[in-house]
């Protein structure tokens, strides 16, 4: 199953991502993710990305399809993957699309969380994350079992930096821009399967279940 997911943020990407990969069993791959986790280990590509990502802005294409090339050539993707946060640019659409095809690895599905945006701000800011397995809540709409704390492994849960209201208005504004001629390529291109975000996390999750069960 070879999908992407896309939505604003806050739109419960992160969320429906757990859900679909836990059903599913294949890697979800998050370049978000991948950045803020080489950020933590200090590495190289973590210098690159972390001055972008503390303004909002987008890391460079190239170095972006880098690490999607590296992580889709491994073998656990040979039965599929969720990409998520991934493609941001047309430029990274169609890196995307030649090497899906050198990978033999057609796409399937693009799966978009809509969600209004007046909404997306609320959700942005009461977000907490877990840093270490990156589990997501909402301080009301998805809170964890104990307060402040991950359900999976009991860390702190944090806020990230770009969740705080000063940076979460600015980064909306550069995802709606971005994010509008992705999903014109993809509907295009007969990919793309919309659902309403603006419901309980498993009737969403649902929607897109009954979306994903056609491909099994
Ligand atoms: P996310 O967790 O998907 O909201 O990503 C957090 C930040 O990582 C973004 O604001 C960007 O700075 C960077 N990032 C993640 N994915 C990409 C991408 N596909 N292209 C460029 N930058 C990205």
């Amino acid at each position: 199953m070879n999908l992407i997911l896309m939505g604003l943020p806050g739109a419960g990407k992160g969320t429906q991502a757990e859900k679909i990969v836990e059903k599913y069993q294949i890697p979800h791959i998050s370049t978000g993710d991948m950045f803020r986790s080489a950020i933590k280990e200090g590495t190289d590509l973590g210098k690159k990305a972390k001055s972008f990502m503390d303004q909002g802005a987008l890391v460079p294409d190239e170095v972006t399809i880098g690490i999607v090339r590296e992580r889709l050539s491994k073998a656990d993707c040979e039965k599929g993957f969720l990409l998520d946060g991934f493609p941001r640019t047309i430029a990274q659409a169609e890196a995307l699309e030649n090497l899906l095809s050198e990978l033999n690895a057609p796409l399937q599905y693009v799966i978009h969380v809509d969600v209004p945006q007046e909404k997306l701000v609320d959700r942005l800011t009461g977000r907490r994350i877990c840093p270490e397995c990156g589990a997501t809540y909402h301080v009301i709409f998805n809170p964890p079992k104990v307060e402040g704390k991950c359900d999976h492994d009991g860390a702190t849960l944090i806020q990230r930096e770009d969740d705080r209201a000063e940076t979460v208005s600015k980064r909306l504004e550069v995802n709606i821009e971005q994010t509008q001629p992705l999903l014109d390529f993809y509907q295009d291109k007969g990919y793309l399967v919309t659902v309403d975000g603006d419901r309980d996390i498993d009737v969403v999750f649902e929607a897109i279940d009954k979306k994903l069960q056609t491909l099994s």
